[in-house]
């Protein structure tokens, strides 16, 4: 192996090239990234650079690309693929081994108004230009970002409304009504929630219902998802489905060719099912197993994916899986309703925890985090006892 490129300079693309050095390869590293920024972290984006709390220099990732020598292609895009050879928007580069960290990209609705996204420093720093005292901002979307850009709207004194098509927060990323007990939040921060509204079209002064009626609006905001940046890999032969397809050691259908981050639908084994996550944690932790895939080694990606969110002045954190048949059933510890701490745990049908959402609970989760891991069984009637360690469960 002379040269391995790595596509896409956000999180999982840098930890890609520390890994590739970490496990040994001393050959050539050539990085291509579309953004003219150094690496940086997006978290913050939607939190202390949206609140005024941190400037942009603090989300830079720490990392010394000549140390690590690579050759660094700023502002350059990858156009296609083709064994053996990426086509970007500089001419062809030729690779022994590629690594596919090119993330995702916020899903825009029908309408010709004006929509702020929040996905890279630029879209952060227009965003948090507009949110001043009195400013209508309509957010879509009361998911991760929804509720974070909400919160940081409504902290710099905005008067907010937030359009939701589920029947509660979160309930795209959750399923169901788990995210119903953060309804409360919006309306102490002042914010307008109206839930199971659908938005026909952005326009110029706001907003169109599906119903026919408008919601007017200075700034529109849409957090409605992202989808896999992997455009540019279309009529490469690679499989794509959802994202770039991966087995368990991250390796795409195409020889020497790995994926990693929002970007890969990675084998879960734990999970018995495809995942991709669209979080911190997995950029940071999936490189490593990637490195490894392409440098002929037999490592496995196979973690319990983890996440947080700071909203409303609370810490929610989410770890597991629980989509689809595998959570047989939920325990709460805490009542939501009473209590300002609460987790909700999934089990599995015999007893198993599957996955946890805790709001201020810090130590639930990172217990919860390693029963799931550990894959052991819970006393459920200990388990609706928050004054229990869940260790103890
Ligand atoms: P990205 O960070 O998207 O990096 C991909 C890079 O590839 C980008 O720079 C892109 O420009 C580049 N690229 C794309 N296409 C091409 C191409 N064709 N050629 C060259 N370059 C290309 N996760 C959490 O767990 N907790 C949080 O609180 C949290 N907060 C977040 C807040 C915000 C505002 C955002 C946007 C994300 C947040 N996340 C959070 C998610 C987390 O940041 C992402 O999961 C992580 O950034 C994914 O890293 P990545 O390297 O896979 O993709």
């Amino acid at each position: 192996m002379n040269h391995v490129v790595v596509v896409g300079a956000g999180l999982a693309g840098v930890r890609s090239l520390e890994a590739l050095r970490a496990h040994g390869y001393d050959g050539r590293i050539t990085l291509i990234g579309e953004e003219r920024h150094r690496p940086y972290d997006r978290p913050p984006l939607s939190k202390a650079v949206l609140n005024r709390e941190k400037e942009i220099d603090s989300t830079y990732v720490d990392l010394d690309l000549d140390a690590l020598r690579i050759d660094w292609r700023q502002a350059v895009a990858a156009k296609g693929l083709r064994p053996g050879v990426v086509e970007t928007t500089e001419g062809e580069l030729p690779y022994d081994g590629l690594v596919i960290a090119t993330g995702a990209t916020p899903i825009r609705l029908r309408g010709e108004g004006r929509q702020y996204v929040l996905r890279t420093i630029d879209d952060a720093l227009e965003l948090r230009d507009r949110l001043a005292p009195g400013v209508r901002v309509a957010v879509i979307g009361a998911g991760w970002i929804g509720a974070e850009v909400t919160t940081a709207a409504a902290r710099a004194g905005c008067d907010v409304v937030v359009v939701e098509a589920g029947p509660a927060p979160l309930s795209a990323a959750l399923g169901g009504d788990a995210g119903a007990w953060t309804v409360p939040w919006y309306a102490e921060a002042g914010v307008e929630l109206r839930l199971s509204t659908r938005v026909a079209s952005v326009d110029h002064d706001g907003l169109t219902l599906a119903d026919g009626s408008r919601i007017k609006a200075d700034v529109v905001v849409t957090g409605v998802g992202v989808r896999p940046a992997i455009g540019w890999l279309s009529g490469s032969g690679i499989e794509l489905a959802d994202g770039v397809v991966t087995d368990e050691h991250l390796r795409t259908s195409l020889p020497g060719v790995v994926a990693v981050g929002d970007c890969a639908a990675w084998w879960s084994r734990r999970f018995a099912r495809r995942l991709r996550v669209e979080h911190w944690d997995t950029a940071l932790g999936a490189p490593d197993v990637a490195a490894a895939a392409i440098l002929g080694e037999d490592a496995v990606y196979d973690p319990v994916p983890y996440f947080w969110s700071e909203q409303f002045g609370h810490m929610v954190q989410y770890a597991g899986h629980h989509a689809g048949p595998r959570a047989a059933r939920r325990v709460l510890r805490g009542d939501p309703r009473t209590d300002a701490k609460w987790a909700i745990c999934w089990l599995t049908g015999d007893d198993r925890l599957t996955a946890i959402l805790t709001v201020d609970r810090p130590r639930d989760l990172v217990q919860g985090r390693r029963i799931v891991e550990a894959g052991r069984r819970l006393d459920a009637r200990r388990l609706a006892d928050p004054g229990t360690m869940l260790r103890d469960c």
